[in-house]
């Protein structure tokens, strides 16, 4: 049986993806479109579909998913140089994947304000 969604197919290991990070609450993976040299996609195991369906209950896993960043940053060899966080929520904002989810993107330069 399919998953209900492509990033719990992920976090599931049902669809595979290259792994870069894990803990109990995140997993982060390389975008399959990277739009930097860099591009790492940092999920919540839990399926929440938008940063709008957060509740307290989920704050332990939206912490982790912040720490994980700097880390990630530094194992991939762009904290020192500087790196973008983002989050899009609903289609307005760019979100095509209904679970939610941070890019981290470094290794170039970014414009702001963004497109
Ligand atoms: P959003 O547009 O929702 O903010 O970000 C979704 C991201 O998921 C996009 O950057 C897109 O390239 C990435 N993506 C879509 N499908 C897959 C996939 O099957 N595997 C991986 N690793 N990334 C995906
Ligand atoms: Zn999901």
């Amino acid at each position: 049986m399919s998953a209900p969604c492509l990033f719990c197919g992920i976090v599931s290991g049902e669809i595979p993806a290259e792994v870069v990070y894990e803990d109990d609450h995140v997993l982060a993976f390389r975008d399959i479109q990277p739009q930097a040299p860099v591009h790492v996609l940092i999920v919540t195991r839990a399926h929440v579909a938008t940063i709008n369906d957060l509740r307290a209950e989920h704050e332990p896993a939206m912490t982790a998913l912040l720490a994980a960043a700097p880390r990630i940053a530094r194992d991939q060899g762009v904290a020192d140089d500087g790196y973008r966080l983002v989050m899009n929520c609903l289609e307005k904002a760019g979100q095509s994947v209904f679970h939610i989810h941070m890019h981290l993107m470094g290794g170039r330069e970014f414009q702001w304000p963004p497109g």
